[in-house]
């Protein structure tokens, strides 16, 4: 019998917010998930916890279930890191993390392939692609022929230094994204017949002018779905093996963003070049379907109190989509709350708040004693200030990945405080600390899509609500790009940018 193929996975990921002042160290990544060797083989297995607080089972633990069904494949741990979205990586970071994945590989003797997870939208200090930067650090140090897979967030940027170093791309295929699992396995059982020779992988992309567009983009309503529906259709033919649109993270830091699509095929480039402009097509086509408009606090507030009934039977999630921890915002941004505070008399909300400073000076205020201080606006002056806050402290607690963070009686308002990043996108964000998500007339989530996945049994309205910050889809619109992109300019025809950007001649 020949010798069992050793596959090599690993990671590096997060969604960095190019607007948020608060950059992303190495320890952001130690407080969620940084793992190496046999203890990342062990959370990736059918019974250990990825990510725990996150998910039980992502892309890595995908590609562990697909490695398992095979007798002669071994799944190799390498290095994993993943952290909450935020500010830019500090160089050091990225140094770090990119030397820590090489020496794992190095370490690890000969491989088969590579399966890497990694987000797409990563930024650094001082590099303007680090994802590229990533791979081709991986790329120099395995040589040219070795086949590796990448797995990628919907919201992926693509760029041609990036997609050249890797051998083939599997993206999410949903939002709110609940799909890492499957994505991880499907690559991993694509990677694992390349090793054995049984396919030849073929790929093509193309990367469209297209910032925004496509309505909401969430994959069951109507505009994005006949896509998908397409897609899968596509991907029944076996010579299809795995197609990936990417939506372009508005607040990436690239002068080339751009939604994109990737296709990959068995030994047929033809046919992936042709899917890859058809799909390319389609997601031109529904560009002009941009995002509703959102509405004030104030007028959030007031359509809160007229859901009465939605009230009764559930909650209302109101996202405050100008401060998404979930896109890489602080999480201190004081509007919604101000307004929540003034204007919210008589509804039970909750909402969250990042202050570690608050917490500091309220850590040692006995449960149920009241204080007067102020909360939020601390970490970035120029966006917001501090809002002023009296109540009653209803607890505390060390959290592994929000830090340590205190709740607090408002009267109507219930506030919770963290230190770190306040990643309110589950009902047990709320739960854990005694604040039943039923009894809320009003819930505060900052999370752009996945809490409505999480919410859907206590969800009856979801309010997206405008109160100024760097999530703002015109905030991503507000800088220059290299070529005009939509629907920031007049654009009449995608490929001369998309030549241009994969590194071709202007014409054929
Ligand atoms: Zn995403």
């Amino acid at each position: 019998m020949s010798r069992p193929l050793r596959i090599g996975f690993g990671r590096i990921a997060q969604e960095t917010n190019a607007f948020s002042v608060v950059a992303t160290t190495v320890a952001d990544f130690g407080t969620t998930h940084l793992l190496e060797g046999a203890e990342l083989l062990e959370v990736c297995e059918a019974k250990g916890t990825e990510v725990p607080g996150f998910t039980k089972a992502a892309e890595l633990s995908g590609f562990v279930t697909a490695a398992r069904e095979q007798r002669d494949v071994e799944p190799v741990p390498l290095f994993s890191a993943w952290a909450i979205p935020g500010g830019p990586l500090t160089a050091d970071c990225l140094a770090e993390l990119t030397e820590r994945l090489v020496l794992s590989i190095r370490a690890a003797g000969p491989l088969d392939g590579l399966l890497l997870s990694m987000h797409g939208a990563m930024g650094a200090e001082g590099s303007d692609d680090p994802e590229a930067d990533v791979m081709a650090a991986v790329r120099a140090e395995v040589g040219p022929d070795l086949p590796i897979g990448v797995t990628l967030d919907l919201h992926a940027q693509l760029g041609a230094r990036f997609v050249d170093a890797t051998t083939f791309l599997a993206g999410y295929r949903t939002n709110p994204h609940r799909d890492h699992h499957k994505v991880g396995l499907r690559a991993g059982c694509i990677l694992i017949r390349a090793a054995r020779g049984e396919v030849e992988l073929t790929t093509a992309w193309r990367s469209l002018p297209l910032v925004l567009g496509g309505g909401t983009t969430i994959d069951f309503l109507p505009t994005m779905r006949p896509i998908y529906r397409w897609m899968r259709r596509v991907e029944k033919d076996p010579r299809v093996l795995y197609l990936s649109l990417f939506n372009a993270h508005l607040w990436c830091d690239s002068d080339h963003l751009g939604w994109a699509s990737h296709v990959v095929t068995d030994g047929d480039p033809a046919l992936a070049e042709r899917l890859a402009d058809e799909l390319a097509q389609r997601l031109w086509d529904v560009r002009h379907r941009q995002p509703p408009s959102f509405p004030t606090a104030s007028e959030t507030i007031r359509q809160v109190r007229g859901a009465w009934l939605r009230r009764k039977l559930g909650t209302v999630c109101v996202c405050d989509a100008s401060d998404i921890v979930g896109a890489g915002a602080a999480g201190e941004n004081t509007r919604l709350l101000k307004a929540l505070l003034e204007e919210a008399q008589g509804l039970r909300c909750y909402a969250p708040i990042r202050d570690a400073e608050t917490v500091r000076h309220l850590w040692d205020v006995e449960v149920g004693q009241r204080f007067d201080t102020s909360v939020g606006g601390r970490l970035d002056p120029q966006l917001n200030a501090p809002t002023p806050i009296r109540g009653r402290v209803l607890g505390r607690r060390e959290h592994t990945t929000f830090g340590p963070m205190m709740w607090v009686d408002l009267d109507h308002v219930s506030l919770v405080i963290t230190s770190g990043p306040p990643l309110a996108m589950r009902p047990s964000f709320y739960g854990e600390l005694g604040l039943n998500p039923w009894r809320a007339d009003l819930v505060v989530v900052k999370s752009m899509f996945p809490f409505r996945w999480y919410f859907l049994p206590h969800n009856r309205k979801t309010i997206y609500t405008r109160t100024e910050g760097v999530t703002d889809f015109d905030h991503g619109l507000r800088r220059s790009f290299a070529a005009p992109v939509h629907p920031k300019d007049p654009v009449q025809d995608w490929r001369p940018t998309d030549r241009l950007r994969r590194g071709l001649p202007r014409h054929r």
